[in-house]
């Protein structure tokens, strides 16, 4: 690939000071200008003569020049240049507004190509601004153009002869390193072909199986790196639990009936663990639609069948939490807590029930994940993640016991395509109904001049016997300033409400205080919890019936939506205020969308489309590379084959060691760099 490394700065039309202005769109060697793809391209290629034109439509044509630019000075500032042109003994009017350069480019006599919007006025027809090039020139006329996006000072006209140079320059040696089979398999063009027509296609339909290749290599690239980061396991033996008449069972000690969603998913969690392979299962599910009932049945039955059940949960509240549901379904000799809190001889006891297997529904915090912690036989692992675990935690948790069965609960509900590609090993389940009896939320985006009616409303609702959270964004700069705003805004509430308990839950806080102002709280004790973001993750006390979030225009959607969860969750009126303190437009309509809806998969939706999937999934700081061409709103279609191709490739070859797959693996590498676990593609 040395070709492809070389610098930018010595292709034909480039030099020290292009060059710098293209390193500010990220490309420095040839290679980065050739996957520079256009955001899209243009059919310019159709022909129209002069006689032939209709005013408003966009022609291509080539056109003698008919005498001398014309320069008129219309206003103190506007001159007007006009070329009269002629084809087929027609003649039309080129104009163009104050460009004196323009002077000096058409020779009388000479033809030249030009494309633009043409518009007739009493007869007369006239393109204003057209794009033109000599006759010898095919880059920007006469054929499918490119577009890119752009920076200050540099045009589409350099940046497409930079290309071009580019393509040239390799002139089509640019390896291929998709293996022949994958390539055959799925009908993918051969890399020079399709890098050279997603910038200059002959026309659309190249243009379209480039592109075809390009977003399948590209989501290739990504799966691959992503499942063998996951270290994806393909032929082990899990224990058989014959789950149904226990999840019956289970059914039975609930003072709820399960929703039809509910149902379905047992019902899919329970035919995967009567097969002897690992379940690999990911719950999705809005906030509040009931989760945890579906884990809890599935751990029954492991238990049932004598085997143990481990619940990992992302924060110690949520892990107390937890523990305390769990003691409703089992003997409290049966179940363990373990988290960082707990410590000691109290810590050694627990590792030891682990270990015998006397605690049999084990719930904890990553303190699961620690080496001390042995399971004597583990059947089924469950994570309820916030934005997830890394992919290795998960891993190493299932580690644990030979090849238990896995379920994941996803807190954050994201489009299916993006879960293919967060979770591309995991069979999906969707709990897509919300318990009965329950009011959606409504929710108010307010500014500053609101505050203390906002304040009035919140004091009403606690004298009615409810309570509120408050959340205070997390400031980017440093946790320190974080705890000091909250801790500022609890001082004040506590002022503006002598007469209520306040109290303030921050990251910064150790987890058994963070534990028992929980339990206040739950227990009614508080009326206002201030907090940070640490209350995002699933707590539930439904008498919190009113949600203020301060600086809402930080938080992305998802977020939002996760963090107005937590109220809503029972039978009386909910309230959510927004507190925007953002001031231009598009802060304002982003805010709109969660007072519009309360789909928590509509409003990722939403979130992705606004903020990219870079973004979205918080991948940046994941090592995840950005998407240049695949659009994983509309790619899905693509996404399936190639979940496909890189399962079967693994299959076949699972480090990516043989001759024909070495330069897909020196690729990924590059592209993941240190982020691949060990033991796998690395
Ligand atoms: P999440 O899916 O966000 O994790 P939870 O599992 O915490 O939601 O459930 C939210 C609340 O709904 C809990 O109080 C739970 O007991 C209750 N719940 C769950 N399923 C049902 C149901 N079928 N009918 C009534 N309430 C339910
Ligand atoms: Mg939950």
């Amino acid at each position: 690939m040395e070709e492809m490394n070389k610098s930018i700065k010595y292709v034909k039309g480039v030099g020290e000071a292009r060059a710098k202005l293209l390193e500010k769109l990220g490309i420095r060697t040839v290679g980065d200008m050739l996957y520079y793809f256009p955001r899209y391209v243009e059919d310019r290629s159709s022909y129209k003569s002069i006689h032939q034109w209709a005013d408003g439509e966009t022609v291509y044509f080539q056109g003698t020049v008919y005498r001398e630019m014309m320069e008129n000075r219309i206003k103190r500032n506007m001159v007007v240049y006009t070329l009269i042109v002629e084809n087929d003994g027609e003649f039309a009017n080129m104009v163009w507004f104050n460009n004196k350069y323009l002077k000096d480019v058409f020779e009388v006599g000479k033809t030249y190509q030009f494309y633009g919007k043409v518009s007739i006025k009493y007869g007369k027809k006239q393109i204003t601004n057209p794009t033109y090039e000599p006759l010898d020139s095919n880059l920007h006329t006469g054929r499918v153009v490119p577009t890119y996006a752009l920076t200050d000072k540099l045009y589409q006209k350099n940046i497409r002869a930079i290309a071009k140079n580019c393509l040239d320059m390799m002139g089509g040696k640019i390896k291929e390193y998709i293996p022949v089979s994958v390539r055959e398999a799925y009908g993918l063009s051969e890399i020079n072909y399709a890098i050279s027509s997603i910038h200059f296609p002959q026309n659309m339909d190249d243009y379209n199986i480039a592109r075809y290749r390009l977003v399948f290599e590209e989501l290739l690239m990504l799966q691959l790196g992503l499942f063998s980061m996951k270290q994806v396991k393909h032929t082990e033996h899990a224990p058989v639990i014959p789950a149904r008449e226990a999840m019956q069972e289970f059914k039975g000690k609930l003072p709820f009936s399960l929703t039809g969603a509910q149902q379905n998913v047992l019902e899919e969690i329970a035919a995967d663990l009567e097969k002897d392979t690992p379940m690999s299962r990911l719950v999705q599910g809005d906030v509040g639609s009931g989760k945890t009932v579906v884990a809890f049945a599935a751990i029954w039955a492991a238990v049932q069948q004598g085997m143990q059940g481990a619940l990992m949960a992302p924060t110690e509240v949520l892990a107390s939490q937890h523990y305390e549901t769990a003691l409703h379904y089992f003997a409290e000799e049966d179940v363990a807590l373990l988290t960082g809190s707990v410590t000691g001889k109290k810590k050694q006891e627990t590792i030891a029930r682990i270990c015998s297997g006397s605690a049999k529904c084990v719930i904890g915090t990553h303190a699961l994940i620690e080496d001390a912690v042995e399971f004597a036989n583990l059947g089924l692992v469950v994570t309820d993640e916030q934005h997830r675990f890394g992919v290795n935690q998960r891993a190493k948790l299932s580690q644990k016991g030979g090849s238990p069965h896995m379920l994941v609960m996803s807190a954050t509900p994201i489009p299916r395509t993006l879960a293919l590609i967060l979770y591309g090993d995991l069979d999906i389940s969707v709990v897509n109904e919300m318990p009965p009896g329950r009011t959606p939320v409504k929710t108010y985006v307010i500014e500053e001049e609101l505050r203390s009616r906002a304040y009035g409303f919140v004091g009403k609702h606690i004298a009615a016997g409810r309570q509120a959270y408050v959340v205070c964004p997390l400031v980017e700069e440093s946790e320190k300033m974080d705890t000091k705003a909250a801790t500022e805004l609890a001082g004040q509430l506590a002022m503006l409400f002598p007469q209520y308990q306040v109290e303030l839950l921050h990251g910064k806080m150790r987890p058994k205080q963070k534990n028992e102002i929980m339990q206040r709280f739950a227990a009614g004790e508080t009326q206002i919890l201030v907090s940070t973001t640490v209350i995002e993750v699933g707590v539930n006390v439904p008498n919190a019936t009113v949600m203020v979030v301060e600086n809402a225009e930080r938080f992305g959607l998802s977020q939002l939506h996760q963090i107005r969860g937590r109220v809503g969750r029972g039978s009386e009126q909910s309230f959510c205020i927004l507190f925007n303190q953002g001031k231009n437009q598009e802060t304002r309509q982003r805010l709109g969308i969660m007072a519009k809806t309360t789909d928590g998969f509509e409003i990722a939706r939403k979130d992705l489309e606004l903020r990219g999937p870079g973004d979205f999934l918080g991948t940046r700081q994941h090592g995840m590379p950005m998407l240049k061409i695949a659009d994983l709103l509309t790619d899905v279609a693509v996404l399936k084959e190639v979940q496909e191709a890189a399962k079967k490739l693994l299959r076949q070859d699972p480090q990516l060691k043989q001759e024909e797959h070495r330069l897909l693996r020196e690729k990924i590498r590059e592209l993941f760099r240190d982020k691949i676990a060990p033991g796998t593609i690395s």
